[in-house]
């Protein structure tokens, strides 16, 4: 099938009258200055669709429920407590279905694919389901129902903090050694083998969950599949490491274990400028989730020197309270320039920052998820058109209405989603968002 758009953001930059043909998924030509052919979806804009290289779906189903203030401090760690309790109410058709109007979401805001940080693995009481990969199997199922992209990553969880700790009793759901973990890993990759362009990575869930020994383990197991790990998210993090070892966890990471291009650590909020510049040159990509940072109150990443040291990096919805491409690269560029009291800090020197935001999401998030980015043949046939009869922003073309997109309108111009070749998402709704809401209130309903 073809898509004709009017004009696309091609990995060359914006062409006019840009034809796509799909085949089984993927991209299978892009031609420009062509007519549309009969039997084409007519398109005015067209843009390619986004990762979303960090999600963890249950966390959706608290959206609005941490939000009050507690007789003290409030912190990262208090929330985490309330997550716990959520994390042991969830079952099976929950997870399901918690996670398929998530997906739906995603897509109704421009991301056509997911990397799934999937550490919920046990039945309540901490021992294994019956089918190990029986929550992962939920989550495969969602993606397929909702037609989202998924790229799984079963998380290895064994400690409680640093050094091998014990782990708490709220963390028993999570709980794997590297044997078990391998079993689970095994049924990961047999599950997700049916479900077409799906793949699967791993991630040691921190350096507080996996000593050395098993990260080396964690590695031999993944090959050259993508390894994610949350890592100096916290200043607490980075002070029980180096009260731990003497060193900060991004440090330690760097001097020990072949960190590179299939790599990519989530948030690395807190770096001294070595560890940026160190990061940036392994290749490996930078896992932002902004929104969540800043709902969390995580800290503020260290872009522009990121950047500056030829940092990858793509973007990730995280605890999933809120969903968009354009917020989370919103969100990106406030808190930078709320840092620097500058503004277009993330931009190239004359350039649109919202272009610039958008073109390396893509290729970094693409990069994380294992796969490719962007309007070309052989990619993903992952297409977001925007909306342009919206009255506000009719009169923007091509850098600035990606800029309107980013900075202001937000979700409300993502117009058609297509994921891998599917439309999923037509007038910004996805097309089963009656039927997925409907099995999402039921699940809240028994979880209440
Ligand atoms: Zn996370």
């Amino acid at each position: 099938m073809g898509v004709h758009l009017r004009r696309a953001l091609l990995p060359e930059g914006w062409a006019s009258d840009v034809r796509l043909d799909f085949s089984e998924g993927l991209i299978a030509s892009v031609a420009t200055g062509q007519p549309p052919q009969d039997g084409d979806a007519r398109e005015a804009v067209g843009v390619p669709g986004m990762a979303n290289v960090h999600s963890h779906a249950f966390q959706r189903a608290m959206a609005g429920l941490a939000e009050q203030r507690g007789p003290s401090t409030d912190t990262f760690w208090t929330w985490r407590e309330t997550m716990y309790r959520f994390a042991l109410a969830m079952g099976p058709a929950e997870t399901e279905a918690v996670a398929a109007l998530l997906y739906a979401e995603m897509l109704e805001a421009g991301f056509t694919s997911v990397g799934e940080f999937h550490y919920l693995h046990h039945a309540p009481d901490g021992t294994p389901y019956h089918n190990i990969a029986e929550l992962a199997d939920r989550i495969v199922a969602a993606a397929a129902t909702s037609g989202i992209g998924l790229t799984l990553l079963p998380v290895f969880y064994a400690h409680g903090n640093f050094g091998g700790a014990a782990p708490s009793a709220g963390q028993r759901r999570f709980l794997n050694d590297i044997p078990r973990f391998a079993r689970l890993l095994d049924s990961s990759r047999l599950s997700v083998s049916f479900l077409p362009g799906a793949r699967v990575g791993l991630a040691p869930h921190s350096l507080r969950a996996a000593t050395e020994a098993e990260l080396s383990d964690l590695i031999a197991l993944a090959g050259d599949a993508p390894i994610h790990m949350h890592i100096a998210e916290q200043v607490r993090e980075i002070d029980d490491s180096l009260a731990w070892c003497g060193e900060r966890p991004v440090t330690w990471l760097l001097r020990r274990f072949p960190v590179g291009a299939n790599w990519c650590l989530i948030h690395a909020t807190h770096m001294t400028p070595d560890e940026t510049i160190g990061l940036a040159r392994t290749g490996a990509v930078a896992g932002l989730c902004p929104i969540t940072e800043g709902n969390l109150g995580d800290g503020i990443f260290p872009a522009r020197l990121f950047r500056n040291a030829g940092g990858a990096f793509g973007v990730g919805s995280d605890s999933n309270v809120q969903i968009g491409v354009a917020a989370e690269l919103r969100q990106l560029e406030y808190a930078q320039r709320l840092s620097h009291r500058e503004r277009n800090v993330v931009a190239e020197s004359g350039g649109s920052t919202g272009r610039s935001l958008l073109d390396s999401a893509v290729a970094g998030g693409a990069q994380a998820l294992g796969g490719q980015g962007g309007l070309r043949v052989g990619a993903p046939a992952d297409l977001v058109t925007l909306d342009s009869n919206n009255p506000l922003y009719a009169h923007l073309s091509d850098d600035r209405l990606l800029d309107a997109w980013v900075f202001s309108a937000g979700n409300a111009l993502v117009d058609g989603v297509w994921a891998r070749g599917v439309k999923r998402v037509e007038n910004g709704r996805h097309r089963d968002r009656p039927a997925l809401a409907a099995r999402f209130a039921a699940a809240m309903a028994r979880l209440a």
